[in-house]
Formats: C-alpha cells, structure tokens, sequence
C-alpha cells in the first residue's frame, strides 16, 4: 500500500527496525507518545535516519492523561 505523505502514531517512539518501515514506506511524519528509551543507541540510531529521510516528528501533547475504550456493546 502507498503511505506517501502519511502520519504514523506510535505510543512509542519508533525503533531502528520500523524507522527502516516507516522511511521505505513513505510516510512522512511520526506523531509519538513517549520517547523514554531516548538515551538508547536504538533510539538514537532511528532519530538519525528519520532526519536525514525528512521524516518530522513531534511528542503528541494531550490535554488529558486517560482515554477509555470500551468493546461493550451495550455503551453505544
Ligand atoms: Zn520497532
């Protein structure tokens, strides 16, 4: 499938081995909830190829801590 031009959310920020996914794929912005393995040489070694393939990406920033998903039927 053609992901040019699309965004990604990730709950994490992305390994090594999906930025090479994410680069090959053509999408062209990463959108993450949290980079708490930032200091890992994995971390650092996506961070440097989604620069250099142009990729942006941004922390997403929620205005609220929690967000409930229910599968009960009976709620919709
Ligand atoms: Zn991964």
């Amino acid at each position: 499938m053609d992901l040019k031009g699309c965004k990604i959310y990730t709950a994490l920020f992305p390994c090594n081995e999906c930025t090479k996914a994410i680069i090959q794929s053509g999408i062209t912005e990463v959108i993450y909830l949290s980079d708490k393995y930032s200091s890992t040489d994995t971390a650092r070694a996506s961070r440097l190829m989604l620069d250099k393939a142009g990729v942006t990406c941004r922390q997403v920033k929620a205005s609220f801590g929690t967000l409930v998903l229910s599968f009960n039927e009976a709620d919709v």
